[in-house]
């Protein structure tokens, strides 16, 4: 069973590509057979998982738009043990493109149908807005998972992001759920953000992942060596919270698996 998994947050700079690439390089890592799609213009996915934006000639833009397949287009990550749909600046022009197309919320959903039983998990880095590619990302995944970083404002974008998740679930995706919500860049010193926390636990409750990822540079460096951090510091605080969040996903999966064995 493939789990298709859109890491998002419109809020910028809040952990997704982090998560992203850590996540994948952990759940590799535990064996799992993992697809990492770059929705972001940025293309930060992409160098922090060793690939260079500038060289690759075809990206998730070609998939998107139909000029090409997901397993033409998709390259191997060295150091994240995992398969990459790389992005880089040519991927902001479908924004643009994708408005005058048919079928311009399900493309990516059909561009990934052919290979998807290739992967366990197929992690979707979202870029910071509720954009045509995140709708592309929300629409092609089964659950979303939601980084943020416990301070005053992360609740207020939180529940547009709610809102949307609504209205696809009701326009063009109904099986969609929330995965889980992951607190990021965790500082336990500080007051705010331990009062941010617990406000999150008791408003969602389990969806607030175990899994606490703390302030780490190790993290933050890791992608000027066109690396995750697994790969290159695998004892650091950073990477044991991102093996630690994998193996929560893998036993979430194997109870859903268990349960769906029984009906
Ligand atoms: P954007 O919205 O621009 O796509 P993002 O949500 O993907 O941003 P990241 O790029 O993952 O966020 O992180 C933003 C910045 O914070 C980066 O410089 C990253 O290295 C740093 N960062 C992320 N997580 C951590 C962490 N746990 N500890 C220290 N630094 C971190
Ligand atoms: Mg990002």
């Amino acid at each position: 069973m493939t789990q298709i998994l859109a890491i998002t947050n419109q809020k910028g700079g809040v952990g997704k590509t982090t998560t992203s690439v850590n996540l994948a390089a952990a759940l590799a890592d535990a064996g799992k057979r993992i697809l990492l799609v770059d929705l972001d213009p940025q293309g930060n996915a992409t160098m922090g998982s060793g690939v260079d934006k500038r060289t690759v000639s075809n990206t998730v833009y070609q998939v998107v738009l139909g000029l090409s397949t997901a397993e033409k287009v998709r390259v191997h990550s060295d150091p994240g043990g995992y398969d990459l749909l790389p992005a880089n600046r040519e991927l902001a022009g479908a924004e643009v493109e994708l408005v005058e197309l048919d079928h311009r919320e399900t493309r990516l959903r059909s561009a990934l149908e052919p290979i998807a039983a290739q992967y366990d998990f197929i992690l979707l880095d979202c870029p910071p807005a509720l954009n045509m590619l995140t709708v592309n990302g929300l629409v092609a995944a089964d659950a979303v998972m939601i980084p943020m970083q416990c301070e005053y404002y992360a609740l207020e974008g939180l529940s547009d992001l709610v809102n949307t998740i609504k209205r696809v679930r009701q326009n063009l995706n109904p099986k969609l759920e929330i995965e889980g919500l992951l607190r990021t860049m965790y500082d336990p010193r500080n007051s705010l953000a331990q009062q941010v926390s617990s406000q999150l636990q008791s408003h969602f409750g389990s969806k607030v992942y175990a899994t606490v990822i703390p302030r780490n540079v190790r993290l933050a460096e890791a992608p000027s060596f066109g690396t995750p951090a697994i790969s290159l510091d695998r004892a650091c605080k950073g990477s044991q919270a991102y093996l630690q969040l994998a193996g929560e996903l893998i036993e979430r999966q194997a109870a859903v698996g268990k349960a769906l064995a029984t009906v």
